[in-house]
């Protein structure tokens, strides 16, 4: 069963990719999608493989096209210090529902997090004809 949050992300992701191709002169398909998942983003990379599959099918220009997934680990900037820096993200379920507060580790203040929430498209891989 595709799991709803990645099966939305998929979607969305597909579409961007399809939006793209289909702007771009000459090209009749896509190759490879880099894909940068934060690790407070909580997506299964399984999952949002298997989504992918689901909705590319759906897209002729997609026919080929692969997922590559990267992840991009999590950075917090202090308010309190300053202190910039990764954090270490658990993979306990309760996050999954509600984003925990962090707590700076040198000060304790409240951080803001900088990096790794999102899910974006760092490159796709365009195939264009040749134009004579
Ligand atoms: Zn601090």
């Amino acid at each position: 069963m595709p799991r709803l949050h990645e099966l939305s992300i998929a979607s969305n992701l597909v579409k961007a990719v399809v939006d793209a191709a289909s702007a771009h002169p000459g090209c009749v398909s896509v190759g490879e999608i880099e894909v940068r998942v934060g690790r407070a983003a909580f997506i299964s990379a399984d999952q949002l493989e298997f989504c992918f599959g689901i909705v590319a099918k759906e897209e002729p220009i997609m026919e080929g096209a692969s997922l590559r997934i990267v992840h991009e680990e999590v950075e917090i900037s202090c308010t309190g210090c300053g202190r910039v820096g990764p954090l270490e993200v658990r993979e306990d379920p309760a996050f999954h529902y509600a984003l925990p507060l962090f707590a700076c580790p040198d000060c304790g203040a409240a951080v803001e997090m900088t990096k790794g929430r999102t899910v974006t498209i760092a490159n796709v891989q365009l195939m264009v004809e040749d134009v004579e």
